[in-house]
């Protein structure tokens, strides 16, 4: 008998460590070489639901709606729902905050994100974004501060982080107020400091359009930082983010120990925030453009994860065949098939709904159940054997 409460003891002990250590029995085979995680920030199902009726000759699906894996994941953070700090803090640390922090857990203690592991690894580390770069969401992969609307501080750890390819909008972040970069308003830092110098002295390439975009011969550039607007990038976006995301990975895929990158299509969010259907799905099919490099990426290198997933829905955005008398906001719509379609919109925020996860690539097994979105945090760290 005594055997016995031995057995069942150290078979518990087991469990309990089990549980408090990794989610997943990985070894270093395991690990995929490369990571890249795609943000749609604020696309829901309905977001690419509509993309997909408006942009394509059905039964034709998105390239993120192809892939092998298809789940969904949940958002909430400490305060309900979510904004897109909490949440990105919970793909980028592995844990639920509170709206508006980034980087730090209830108590305010920074936690080591995803960039400082990868660090930690030798990877090369790369953030892409239609919106500011030091916006809530590539803000939480690098920041830790109290509120996302300390951007000039954000852009200051930006400055003093590892983080090797750095694309968006956002350049008065960067800049001291009497200062006016390559646009044409002032920076908008208290200090004197220009930013965009510390990059250079760090060796990095400055860009600011296109052009300067596509010239940069990544056979020659390790550090790369593009600021394409003073805020958030125009619409329609230039370089796209297809464009980005092809260079950032041009760049990060020369290191030989890989590497982690985070793209997000950070302005589907503010169109759903202004109801703008039309703006909403172009922002999605753009979004979906750059996802397609992205898999066509990972084919070539199959030693990647691609994970492609979204922070929140914005809008509570419905599609309709038919015009229902009681959605007085229905836009009406014609899709490739030359029929009607009709979108509506339940609120200007942000909703409580479980968003789509796709993924594809070595570890895309990991995500083959309804979670939380800590969960893309944790797998990340179990399969580059953290523990
Ligand atoms: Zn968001």
């Amino acid at each position: 008998m005594r055997h016995l409460i031995i057995l069942f003891l150290l078979f518990f002990s087991f469990v309990c460590v089990a549980d408090q250590s990794s989610l997943i029995n990985s070894k270093a085979s395991d690990a995929p070489l490369n990571v890249i995680l795609m943000i749609g920030d604020g696309m829901g199902r309905v977001q690419r639901d509509a993309a997909t009726r408006f942009y394509l000759h059905q039964p034709a699906k998105l390239v993120m709606d192809r892939l092998p894996i298809q789940t969904q994941i949940k958002t909430d953070s400490l305060d309900g729902v979510t904004d897109s700090a909490a949440s990105a803090t919970a793909f980028a640390t592995g844990i639920k905050t509170h709206n508006h922090v980034i980087g730090l857990d209830k108590e305010g203690k920074p936690r080591k994100n995803l960039t400082e592991l990868a660090k930690e690894k030798f990877m090369s580390v790369g953030l892409v974004t239609t919106t500011q770069i030091a916006h809530a969401t590539p803000a939480a992969f690098v920041a830790h501060v109290k509120h996302r609307k300390q951007m000039t501080t954000i852009a200051e750890q930006l400055s003093a982080s590892d983080v090797d390819v750095l694309l968006g909008g956002g350049e008065n972040d960067f800049l001291p107020k009497r200062e006016s970069g390559r646009y044409e308003k002032p920076g908008h830092r208290n200090d004197a400091r220009n930013l965009i110098n510390t990059f250079k002295q760090k060796s990095f390439v400055y860009v600011s359009n296109k052009v300067e975009l596509e010239k940069v011969d990544e056979t020659k550039v390790n550090k790369l930082i593009g600021l394409f607007a003073d805020k958030g990038m125009d619409v329609p976006h230039s370089p796209n983010l297809k464009l980005m995301t092809e260079k950032a990975l041009a760049i990060l895929s020369k290191n030989k120990n890989g590497f982690f990158l985070m793209a997000e299509g950070g302005q589907i969010d503010w169109a759903a925030h202004q109801n703008n259907a039309k703006q909403a799905m172009e922002n999605t099919y753009h979004f979906d453009l750059a996802v397609g490099l992205a898999r066509t990426f990972v084919e070539d290198n199959p030693n990647t994860l691609l994970i492609v997933t979204a922070d929140h829905e914005t809008g509570g955005m419905r599609v309709d065949e038919d015009e229902i008398e009681t959605l007085k906001n229905a836009v009406e719509f014609i899709d490739k098939q030359g029929k009607s379609f009709y979108v509506s919109w339940s609120t200007k925020g942000h909703t409580g709904v479980p968003v789509p996860l796709s993924a594809m690539g070595k570890g895309a097994e990991y995500f083959s159940s309804v979670n939380d979105n800590t969960h893309v945090f944790s797998v990340i760290r179990d399969l580059w054997g953290f523990k």
